[in-house]
């Protein structure tokens, strides 16, 4: 029978991130997927920003690993010739009362260590781009947009070369804690079951995080939040060069409507937040397009209502239920060896890297707890 040192649930930018940062020689690592692909869940149906870190609260987990993964994953795109462009965004007040807002996000930047942000007037913002609207803005030059699904196949061929193996179409179904490991119990899409013991388990299982912690005694509920798109056609793409963001939601459940725009410069509006029922339905309803175009046509009067139609969806795995307030990521050791990540949601992609470089950090020293 089989043994690993490690066991990744997962095969997103999270989990492939963790097998690229742990692997090497010596060390028996198994990563397990659900699916037939890697990168098929959170990671495929998400902005592909690079986040400056602005948003967060100083001192979460979600702030500092947002800055640290930035650079990180800067240095990997350039170093690897992963598709990315350090195109910058603007935050931008439409109305007198939001302009405080843009101030206070500016006040909260600095305090994450994200000092290269500028407050914009009016004139400056007309200069940059001339055909959005907007009173003031707060510009981050240090945000950008990647190729998610490139970043993921580096971390992949760079896991492989460590001889860590990705096991696709199995499911791992329940988890016993044994003496000094835990027993895995999968199962593949033929129906057939497989089991093995393992020393470490990383659970990076994103929607069903939750699902894989609460197997072993964990006690954890994830909200799925659901975040529509809409694609944006029949406008040049060089009426906007920056990504362009409205005053942030309350609460933190989202960062508003924005435009992005993808490596191929194509313009997309979205996410919106809405809390769903646990299902991976990624409908996206022919109602959104004009709800999406009036609320970005306060910052891009050039839109027109038939410029706008619904496009992709992708769900977040939200610890934060609908009347909560913010909550962090959770990366912790619940049990010896067993290390759950638990709500990984935006700016997760960004701070891949930094989160895989913790996960080792805790891992040192366990693999034979
Ligand atoms: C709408 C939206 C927009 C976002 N925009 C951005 C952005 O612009 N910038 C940014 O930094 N972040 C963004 N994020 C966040 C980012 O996409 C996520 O944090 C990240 O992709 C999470 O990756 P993951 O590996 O944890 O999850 P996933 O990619 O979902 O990977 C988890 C994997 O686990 C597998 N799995 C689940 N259960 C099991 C099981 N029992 N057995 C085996 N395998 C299992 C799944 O099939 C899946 O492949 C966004 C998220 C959303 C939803």
């Amino acid at each position: 029978m089989e043994s690993a040192d490690v066991t990744i649930i997962g095969a997103g930018v999270i989990g492939l991130a963790i097998a690229a940062e742990i692997a090497g020689p010596g060390m028996n690592i198994f990563i397990l997927e659900k699916n037939p692909t890697h990168g098929s869940g959170i990671s495929s149906r998400n902005s592909e920003v690079i986040h400056g870190g602005m948003y967060y609260p100083e001192g979460s987990l979600k702030a500092a690993l947002c800055v640290s993964g930035r650079h990180r994953l800067y240095e990997i795109a350039a170093k690897n010739n992963i598709p990315h462009r350090k195109i910058g965004k603007l935050i931008v007040a439409t109305k007198p009362e939001e302009t405080e807002e843009v101030e206070r996000l500016r006040e909260n930047a600095q305090k994450n260590g994200v000092d290269s942000t500028e407050l914009l007037s009016t004139r400056n913002i007309a200069q940059m781009e001339p055909n959005i609207s907007a009173r003031t803005a707060l510009y981050s030059p240090e945000t950008g947009i990647i190729s998610a699904h490139d970043l993921m196949n580096y971390f992949l061929m760079k896991a492989h070369r460590n001889k860590a193996e990705l096991i696709y179409c199995t499911k791992v179904m329940r988890i016993e804690k044994e003496a000094r490991s835990y027993r895995i119990f999968t199962r593949n899409t033929n129906g057939d079951t497989f089991d093995f013991s393992t020393s470490c388990v990383i659970n990076a299982a994103g929607l069903e995080s939750d699902t894989i912690a609460n197997m072993v005694g964990g006690n954890y509920q994830l909200h799925y939040c659901k975040g529509d798109y809409c694609s944006i056609s029949g406008v040049k793409q060089s009426m906007v060069k920056r990504l362009i963001y409205p005053v942030p939601v309350k609460n933190h459940v989202g960062l508003g409507v924005h435009l992005t725009i993808d490596l191929s410069g194509r313009l997309k509006l979205g996410p919106d937040t809405t809390y769903i029922p646990r299902s991976e339905d990624y409908n996206v309803t022919a109602q959104k397009a004009p709800l999406f175009y009036e609320s970005a046509q306060k910052f891009l009067p050039f839109l027109q209502k038939e410029n706008v139609s619904p496009d992709m969806a992708g769900i977040r795995p939200k610890l934060q239920g609908p009347h909560d307030s913010f909550q962090d990521f959770v990366i912790r050791e619940d049990l010896p060896g067993f290390i759950n990540l638990v709500g990984i949601e935006s700016p997760g992609l960004t701070a891949s890297p930094a989160i895989a470089q913790l996960v080792n950090k805790m891992l040192t020293g366990k693999q034979s707890h």
